[in-house]
Formats: C-alpha cells, sequence, structure tokens
C-alpha cells in the first residue's frame, strides 16, 4: 500500500498492488498533486491497473486527472448517484477551483464508471478486496477491505481529523451502522485509511469508531477535533439530524 495526502482537506488517495496489479483508491485534489501520481507510484513499483472510488463526492473522484485512460470502479450505489446527478462532481469542483483560484489543465471527465456489486470483492494479482457497503455519510459508498495487507480503506469514516459528516442524503442511524459494519474489520486491521487524514494503526481506528459512535448517539464533539471547522460540520449535522 502507499498513500498519498492532498495538502487540502487532508483527502487520501490509497494504492493498493498485488503482483503486478494495482488500483488507485480515491484521489488527491490539486493539480500538481495529481501531476505526480502516476510517476511516483511507477517509481515505487506500483501499476494502476484501475480506479476505485470510496463514495460519490468530488474530493474522492479526481483519479482520472492523474490516469485519464483508466476506467473507475464505484459501488452499484454510487453508479446511481453518478447517473442520477450528472455534471454534479464537475460543478462542485469547478465551484472549490473558483474560489481557491485553482488552474487546471483540463477539465474532470469521469469517463467509463464501471458499477460494482456490494457486498462483492474485486481481484488484484491472485487475491480479492472485499467491499463493504459504506452509507451513512452519503447515501452511497463502500469501504475497501484487503486482508493481505491487513487493510482498511474506509471512505469518509473513522477520520482522525474530521467528526462524522451527515451530508444532505446522510443518515445517522445508516452511519452508526457502518460504524458497527466496520467494526470486526478495524479490529483485525494493520493500518486503516481514512477519506480525509493520514493513514492510522487499527487500534487507534478503534478508539476513533468508539468517539464516532459516542458523537453520533450523545453529540459528544471528541476533544481533538472541536476546531471551529469541526463546530460548523457538528450545527450542519445537527440541522440534518431535526
Ligand atoms: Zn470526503
Amino acid at each position: 500500500m502507499l498513500v498519498a495526502t492532498s495538502r487540502v482537506y487532508q483527502t487520501s488517495c490509497t494504492a493498493l498492488r498485488s503482483g503486478d496489479e494495482g488500483f488507485v483508491v480515491d484521489s488527491p485534489i490539486y493539480p500538481d498533486e495529481l501531476e505526480v501520481l502516476p510517476a511516483v507510484l511507477e517509481q515505487a513499483g506500483f501499476s494502476a491497473s484501475g480506479l476505485l472510488a470510496t463514495h460519490g463526492d468530488w474530493d474522492h473522484l479526481l483519479g482520472r486527472l492523474a490516469f485519464p485512460g483508466a476506467a473507475l470502479g464505484v459501488a452499484e450505489t454510487t453508479a446511481a448517484r453518478l447517473t442520477g446527478e450528472p455534471g454534479a462532481a464537475q460543478r462542485e469542483l469547478r465551484a472549490f477551483d473558483e474560489e481557491h483560484y485553482v488552474e487546471r489543465p483540463s477539465p474532470l471527465s469521469l469517463g467509463q464508471v464501471q458499477a460494482l456489486p456490494v457486498p462483492g470483492h474485486v481481484e488484484i494479482g491472485g487475491q480479492e478486496i472485499e467491499l463493504h457497503p459504506a452509507d451513512g455519510h452519503t447515501a452511497d459508498g463502500m469501504a475497501l477491505w484487503a486482508p493481505w495487507a491487513g487493510v482498511l480503506v474506509c471512505g469518509d469514516y473513522l477520520s482522525p481529523v474530521e467528526i462524522p459528516m451527515l451530508s444532505p442524503r446522510g443518515s445517522r442511524e445508516a452511519y452508526l451502522a457502518t460504524l458497527e459494519r466496520l467494526r470486526p474489520l478495524v479490529e483485525q486491521a494493520r493500518w486503516v485509511i481514512p477519506g480525509h487524514g493520514s493513514p492510522i494503526e487499527g487500534t487507534r481506528a478503534s478508539a476513533i469508531l468508539d468517539e464516532d459512535v459516542r458523537y453520533l448517539s450523545d453529540w459528544a464533539l471528541p476533544s481533538t477535533r472541536r476546531s471551529a471547522a469541526q463546530r460548523a460540520i457538528h450545527e450542519a449535522n445537527l440541522e440534518r439530524a431535526r
């Protein structure tokens, strides 16, 4: 596994490999980060046979800006979302770029999107990556469990830097159910790669899981995630839960 963390939102991009096959899960955000990604992976001996995205939020979907020819595999729920909201990711990326004066060499095209059955698995170099449903943050999404590596790529859950965020189509109950679904995987994991924040060891992820259950049950803000930005997310969560 090789993980790149974006300078903005600490969005994670995870390369997984087995044998001479490799997948790139989610994406960094800034143009220079995307530009350097193919060379970094190649130097480290990783190939990008395909792209995967944990869910359909724009900040996780930019892999094709680094690998324009690659197909993008997503959960069936995410594929349905992308079809149902055509151009939404592009619009939100454009809004981010305009706000931060970011210029890109080319616009985002999602290209060929493959809908993957979840629960299910994808093959990679003689091994299997398990796909587990991960809804609640949004209404779509999946977590990826690579048993041979002890790596869990969980999407926007278990973040050391961001409290649980309920998007407009998110759900507190679904979020809690996803956390319980992830728990046995977290307990076996050597590394957990959250959608935002650096990779964390399984024991730390277990502690964050408990904090997040407490947050969603009692709205108790975790002591290390109380910045102004996290409080704003908290207010939006309360609004949505009402
Ligand atoms: Zn995200």
